[in-house]
């Protein structure tokens, strides 16, 4: 840190003095438990369980089929523009179903078929399981090369072979953040497309999608977003793409006129298009009502109040014994800290056993994902002093 021979701000202080402290009594958790996983699954806003009764009781139980045209149907479109709020995508532009992995399938292979005549497709080394799993299927697919590349190696990777490059905003494993600006713009340089994967960034940091002409772009909900265990993930087709999009889950939910039952498949004009089947109806509406704590909210408030969090907890344990640190100094993270300490398994069961909850990723790392509408200065101490003693008195 810094001496600049001020004392710091006492965390209470801090939680004192935060302007995202009322969000916070938006959500039903519990005092005793520091809560770090956040960029696992999301802590259940209060008034989700609320809407759920509503949701089962009133539109399934009273409505029945009625509903699907009382607001259900239409779901998908609706609660991807409340998401489009907060990734810097102007409305009709995302839509939400799937999962994450299942939305990389459809962008990465309407990204393939956007950009014919090249026959590479770029993926970051260490990206996340699911995104590498599916880019090396949709290049068995599509009769692609896949490229593993490092992100710090990708400019010299790209060429006029490359289809489509996907990256991680921010990496799950080391917390690190890429310049989407940059990337986005060296990529369109090479004349590739770029597929963004927000599940680390969205809901924690400003994303401006339209801003920086992102191709496309798919993200989880049930992480900083709060959605709820297997919430839908969304998937962004900027409004120029649109036209052209042709992803290969040719459902008759993205179909033009579904109901038509017509026999061959006309897609949809607008992001609909990237519907798949029968959308998840309470998954949806649960995410729908956890989107509510947004309202009024600014993510630079989000963004500085993570790395705030993430100073104070990482000054606290970066020099304990046996721990290493992972994830970068600079600005360039995301809202997590991970550490590195060689027993980190056992590390976090006893932390969790004293209701610190992290998590583990294999070999030797431990998580701490610090969700700014929930997590408190005072949590990001205790963690610290906690996980202090877990490792002085092994
Ligand atoms: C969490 C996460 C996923 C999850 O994919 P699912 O299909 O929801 O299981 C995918 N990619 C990244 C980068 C993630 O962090």
């Amino acid at each position: 840190m810094i001496d600049s021979g001020v004392a710091a701000p006492a965390p209470a202080d801090l939680d004192a003095d935060d302007p995202l402290a009322p969000v916070r009594e938006l959500f039903d958790l519990d005092d005793d438990v520091v809560y770090l996983d956040g960029n696992s699954l999301g802590a259940p806003p209060r008034a989700v369980a609320e809407r759920m009764r509503h949701v089962v009781r009133e539109q399934w139980g009273r409505r029945l089929i009625r509903a699907w045209s009382e607001g259900w149907w239409d779901a998908p479109l609706r609660v991807g523009d409340r998401i489009g709020r907060l990734v810097g995508a102007a409305p009709g532009q995302v839509v939400v179903g799937d999962s994450t992995s299942v939305n990389l399938f459809k962008a990465l292979v309407g990204a393939v078929r956007a950009n014919p005549g090249r026959d590479e497709i770029v993926v970051e080394a260490s990206t996340f399981p699911t995104d590498g799993y599916i880019a090396r299927s949709v290049a068995e697919l599509t009769g692609h090369a896949l490229r593993p590349v490092p992100p710090d190696e990708l400019a010299g990777a790209l060429s006029e072979r490359t289809a489509v490059v996907l990256l991680n905003h921010v990496d799950y494993r080391t917390g690190r953040l890429l310049d989407a600006a940059a990337l986005t713009e060296q990529v369109h340089a090479a004349g590739a497309l770029v597929v963004w994967d927000l599940c680390h960034s969205a809901g924690v940091l400003p994303v401006e999608l339209d801003a920086l002409g992102v191709d496309l772009a798919v993200g989880c909900t049930y992480k900083f977003l709060n959605g709820g265990p297997g919430a839908p993930a969304f998937l962004y087709v900027p409004h120029a793409a649109q036209a052209t999009f042709s992803q290969p889950l040719t459902g008759w939910a993205g179909h033009r006129e579904p109901f038509a039952m017509e026999e061959g498949y006309a897609p949809a004009g607008g992001v609909g298009r990237g519907r798949a089947g029968t959308p998840d109806v309470l998954s949806m509406l649960a995410l729908d009502a956890a989107l509510d704590v947004w309202d009024g909210v600014d993510l630079r408030d989000v963004r500085a109040k993570g790395l705030a969090l993430t100073a104070l907890f990482r000054a606290a344990v970066e020099d304990l014994p046996g721990i290493g640190v992972l994830t970068p100094a600079d600005e360039w993270r995301g809202h997590q800290i991970s550490l590195r300490h060689a027993d980190a398994r056992a590390v976090v069961g006893e932390l969790v056993e004293r209701n610190v909850i992290g998590d583990h990723r294999p070999p030797d790392v431990l998580r701490f994902g610090f969700a700014p509408l929930y997590v408190r200065y005072a949590d990001a101490q205790r963690a610290a002093e906690v996980l202090a003693d877990v490792l002085r008195t092994r």
